[in-house]
């Protein structure tokens, strides 16, 4: 009997329980989170078991890799629990692979499969990987962490905040940044710092935009004239769904794209044209573009030169050094009188004390971000923050 424990699809067997059978089509491979396994063949003579798997190792992917269905059966050896990995966390992670990577494994399959009754007799049917190998282990629980962001996604586990922004002439709140945290059911909060890449790996930085847009969106049909930032992924802006996703979101909130602000990552833009299509597509449907942590990249001063930003966002590191280095003062200095002669419009985050937004107020620096102004709260808590 397979049950599932809602929160990380993990799934019971009791012993002698066939989990998938040969022949079947491979839909799912697992990890053992406790209990063994027998793999085995049946043929003409009858079953062999060609290995015995026990806590914390993978099985079920072969099929998957290469697309066939099942060459072996397994089934509980004694009561399991296993986690599931759906197909797609394995095919999306080859398809992304150099194709010279997918050759290879195909190549080992086959000849692993050729291989599979000789295994059942040397080792006559008892042997096991005594201990996985780092690479292996490493795998396995980033794929766990995987499933276990999958669920918290569709389990509404992925929160969204919003940091107020400043405007430095005015002294209110202009604006507010949208940034994701996982709520864990064991963890508590795990920051984005520790997800986010892990969801760009894959298809699943989609659905964590889908949830910050949807998000943003809420917060600016009931907050008036603010606008809202929003952290975006290289593969969420090559992906034409995400864009219509978001129109029908901004038509459905009767709200206006000129009120969110797109921040890419500096160090994301490696290849310009690419990044100036980016960049065009995005303001042909009227977001305005911010350049994330500038001054940290290789080339900042070549990118502001090549691409057409309307914002950028001055890195934290130059307003934690600014006080007490006097270079990162001519430099900060310099980044000012650039963005004024370009037209562009500059924020600096990471302001931590009321000294740091006195100096960048007087550099001319137009918005302010940091814990100083406020640190990112829930939506309930930044509209108090805007009343008040
Ligand atoms: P970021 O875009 O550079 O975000 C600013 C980070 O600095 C946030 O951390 C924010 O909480 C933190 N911060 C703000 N003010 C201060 C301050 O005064 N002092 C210090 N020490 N830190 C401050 P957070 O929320 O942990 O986000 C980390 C990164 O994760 C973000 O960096 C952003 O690149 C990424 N991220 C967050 N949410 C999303 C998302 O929904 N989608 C995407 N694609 N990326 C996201
Ligand atoms: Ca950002
Ligand atoms: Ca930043």
């Amino acid at each position: 009997m397979e049950k599932n424990q809602a929160e990380f699809h993990l799934h019971e067997y009791a012993p002698d329980e066939i989990i998938f059978a040969q022949g079947s089509e491979a839909d799912y491979a697992y990890v053992i989170e406790s209990g063994a396994v027998d793999i085995y063949v049946t043929d003409a003579e009858g079953e062999q078991v060609i290995n015995t798997l026990r806590t914390g190792e993978l099985f079920g992917e072969m099929g998957i890799v290469d697309n066939s269905p099942r060459t072996t059966s397994a089934r509980a050896h004694t009561h399991v629990t296993l986690l599931q990995i759906h197909r797609q966390q394995i095919t999306e992670r080859i398809d992304s692979a150099d194709p010279i990577v997918k050759s290879l494994l195909e190549l080992l399959l086959t000849r692993s499969r050729a291989m599979l009754p000789e295994i059942a007799d040397s080792d006559n049917g008892k042997s096991r990987n005594p201990i996985l190998a780092q690479s292996q282990q490493q795998g396995i629980s980033k794929f766990r962490l995987e499933s276990e962001l999958r669920n918290a996604i569709s389990q509404g586990h992925i929160q969204t905040v919003f940091q107020p922004m400043l405007d430095l002439d005015s002294n209110k709140i202009a604006g507010c940044e949208a940034l994701s945290r996982w709520d864990h059911p064991q963890q508590g909060m795990i920051s984005p710092a520790k997800f986010i890449t892990l969801a760009e790996e894959t298809d699943l930085i989609l659905d964590v935009g889908y949830l910050v847009f949807e998000r943003a969106c809420e917060l600016l049909s009931q907050a008036g004239n603010i606008f809202v930032s929003v952290n975006v992924s290289a593969r969420q802006l090559d992906n034409d769904d995400f864009f219509d996703h978001v129109l029908k979101l901004i038509s459905h909130h009767s709200i206006s794209a000129k009120q969110i602000k797109l921040e890419i990552t500096e160090t994301l833009v490696i290849d310009s044209v690419r990044a100036q299509q980016w960049i065009s597509k995005c303001k042909a449907h009227g977001f305005q573009i911010c350049a994330d942590d500038f001054g940290t990249g290789h080339s900042g001063i070549l990118q502001l030169a090549e691409l057409d930003f309307d914002v950028l966002k001055i890195d934290q590191a130059f307003t934690r050094q600014m006080l007490d280095n006097k270079k990162a003062q001519i430099v900060l200095e310099g980044v000012v009188n650039m963005a004024s002669s370009l037209g562009v419009t500059l924020v600096a985050e990471g302001i931590e004390t009321i000294e740091q937004l006195t100096y960048l107020k007087q550099l001319g620096v137009n918005f302010g971000q940091g814990y100083w102004i406020g640190k990112a709260k829930k939506m309930s808590d930044f509209m108090q923050m805007l009343t008040d």
